[in-house]
């Protein structure tokens, strides 16, 4: 199941339904909307079922705080997007830190190169997961940028403190081989991110926000030349990750994808 809320549009019912169907296994994946004053209660009677799944937002730190058990990565990012119990305990793991990489690699044929810049917008979750996803590959220059500086020292001192903050966007994209949005900037409008003329020339625009027919900045970049994906490459994959958590099966990738763009 996917906690969140409210999450009426969430695909990840759409793309696990049919993972589960074609592992041929009888468990159904549903969207429960939690408002958080009832997120601890509901999290009890899910221990109490055995349960397992995912968490989107806003219940994913506080799901992290919640857990008797959080896994390595899932501890360094501070919030859980993956569930289950063992033992009759809360166990919390993050794979939007692997969704992401994998994404990226995708993105740019291969690993970051060794002395690249990367860009991060956002100090929220999902920010968190890039920034730890990216410390993992020595050598790249991480740099932070967020709308409330504060947030992203903050976010830096405690999960990689080798990112530099930069006060001002244009200061933290200059030069930047890839630029990621990690805001919901051009979720439900075709605001960007960062205006098309603003990005260095030749960077990566990595999206994680994803609409149906992609967002407005993905599409408007890769007009101009750029490499570009929105987020749903990395939403898929944490998606397989968190079903190989649940089941230790792998599970059928061109299903799941098959299910949101058919
Ligand atoms: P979050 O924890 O609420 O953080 C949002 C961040 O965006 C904060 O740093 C906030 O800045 C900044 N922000 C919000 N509105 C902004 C604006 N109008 N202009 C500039 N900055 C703004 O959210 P999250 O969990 O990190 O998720 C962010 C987005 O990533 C979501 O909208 C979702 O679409 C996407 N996402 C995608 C995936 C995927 O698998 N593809 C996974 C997770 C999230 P302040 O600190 O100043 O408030």
């Amino acid at each position: 199941m996917l906690l969140g809320h409210p999450v009426a549009h969430s695909l990840s019912p759409r793309f696990q339904s049919a993972a589960l169907r074609a592992a041929g296994l009888d468990v159904a994946y549903d969207a429960i909307d939690v408002d958080p004053s009832v997120l601890a209660a509901t999290l009890g009677s899910l221990i109490a079922e055995g349960a397992a799944g995912n968490v989107t937002v806003p219940h994913k730190e506080a799901v992290a705080r919640a857990c008797d058990r959080l896994t390595p990565l899932a501890q360094r990012v501070g919030a859980v997007n993956t569930f289950w119990v063992e033992d009759g305990q809360l166990v919390g793991d993050n794979t939007d830190v692997d969704g992401f990489a994998s994404a990226l690699t995708d993105l740019l044929g291969g690993p970051p190169r060794e002395d690249a810049t990367v860009a991060i917008l956002g100090a929220g979750g999902s920010a968190a997961a890039v920034l730890v996803a990216l410390s993992r590959w020595p050598g790249l220059h991480i740099r932070l940028w967020n709308r409330t500086a504060a947030r992203a020292h903050a976010l830096s001192s405690r999960a990689a403190p080798q990112a530099r903050v930069y006060d001002t966007l244009a200061g933290g994209i200059a030069g930047a081989a890839v630029v990621v949005n990690a805001t919901p900037v051009g979720l439900t409008d075709d605001a960007l991110p960062v205006p098309i003329d603003d990005l260095p020339p030749g960077a990566a625009i990595m999206d994680l926000v994803y609409r149906r027919g992609e967002t407005a900045w993905v599409r408007a970049a890769r007009a101009r030349g750029h490499r570009a994906v929105d987020g749903l490459p990395m939403l898929l994959e944490q998606g397989a990750l968190a079903f190989e958590r649940w089941f230790a099966v792998t599970p059928d990738r061109t299903a799941m994808r098959r299910a949101v763009t058919d």
